[in-house]
């Protein structure tokens, strides 16, 4: 089943052209070049917000002869969109930028099994479903940084010092309402248990140098402005202000520092970006091809110096700027672990006053 363009947006096809507009759902520009109804597709809704990543539907168009069909918009309403869809829905791949999410749509049983030699060989079993409901592709590290004019660095040491009196009123963070902040938090659950974790986020909340707000590139520029000494963050956003051309960029850039938290112990905090084939998919198989895709060589590259995250499949290089914020000991954990630690994770934050 081949669905046209026009079909596949339904109602909001009229709407494409200012569907920027409109917000967060929008079908990517390159792709329209492609025309309608031609040849063989697989339709991709995506939650991850990163222009860069034309290059792999362009990529996997160039390598297979399939056309990538993109659908952007939040996570949540791209599983509500799926589940309105029902078995009408056009979804053939579910892409998002948090295990907790992709938790969330394995519980709607939105995603199908996928066998795949290439995909069990090529991620990492703590970064699949065990039953290859979905696969992680990329990695991110959730670190420390740190205004190097406050801060040496061997004051830092982990996620769970970061309570201690001496940072009152100097820890930048996101909003608990962010998936980032819940996936860290499910984590630290995971390890130190629930009631602990509880106590940590009191804790944090007591030493937040301001209510929660704007995304990490915010908790950054904050960090680098003295709003706050140390910010919680993905490395990627602090690779992104490094290329910038911006003179203002680069100059936060340079005010900051990178610490990876927890080395001594179970390593620094690993979320993922990652995928699954929809259980109603029309283009199953195409979709399948995809995900493969994704895990070449070629496409892991592109995500590594694109939108500058770690790759998932061992023996890809990072980016050089990346590598320049030294190697380090990821955590292991499993995220099928964060993700179903999720709900556990937004209940303590409540409870935690954790805006
Ligand atoms: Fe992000």
């Amino acid at each position: 089943m081949t669905l046209g363009r026009r079909t596949f947006l339904g109602a909001g096809a009229a709407a494409a052209a200012t569907a920027v507009a409109l917000g967060q759902l929008r079908q990517r520009p390159a792709n329209a070049q492609f025309g309608f109804g031609r040849g063989p597709v697989v339709n991709l809704y995506s939650s991850r917000h990163y222009d860069t990543d034309d290059q792999l539907y362009d990529g996997f168009r160039e390598a297979t002869g399939i056309r990538v069909n993109v659908v952007e918009a939040e996570a949540d309403q791209l599983i509500e969109r799926i589940k309105s869809e029902g078995q009408n829905s056009p979804a053939d791949v579910l892409m998002t930028v948090d295990a907790g999410r992709l938790w969330r749509a394995q519980q709607e049983g939105m995603f199908q099994a996928v066998s795949s030699a290439v995909l069990n060989g090529a991620v990492p079993e703590n970064l699949r479903d065990p039953d290859g409901l979905w696969f992680g592709l990329t990695k991110r590290a959730r670190v420390l940084m740190y205004n190097k004019a406050a801060v040496n660095p061997t004051e830092l040491s982990t996620y769970e010092a970061l309570v201690d009196p001496q940072w009152r009123g100097r820890i930048l963070t996101r909003s608990s309402t962010n998936v980032y902040t819940q996936s860290l938090v499910g984590a630290m659950i995971a390890t130190d248990g629930a009631a602990n974790t509880e106590e940590w986020a009191k804790g944090l909340v007591a030493n937040f140098a301001r209510a929660p707000e704007g995304g990490d590139i915010d908790q950054i520029k904050a960090a680098a402005a003295g709003q706050g000494d140390v910010a919680i963050a993905n490395t990627y956003y602090l690779a992104r202000l490094i290329k910038s051309d911006k003179p203002e960029d680069q100059a936060v850039a340079a005010a900051i520092g990178v610490f990876f938290p927890n080395q001594s112990d179970r390593g620094t905090h690993i979320n993922i970006s990652g995928a699954g084939v929809v259980s109603t998919a029309p283009n199953a198989a195409a979709a399948t091809e995809f995900l493969e895709y994704l895990v070449s060589p070629e496409a892991q590259r592109i995500f590594a110096n694109s939108n500058n995250e770690y790759p998932v499949v061992e023996g890809v290089a990072v980016d050089s700027v990346v590598a320049s914020f030294g190697e380090f000991k990821a955590d292991s954990l499993s995220a099928a672990v964060i993700g179903r630690n999720n709900p556990e994770a937004l209940r303590i934050t409540d409870r935690a006053g954790w805006k």
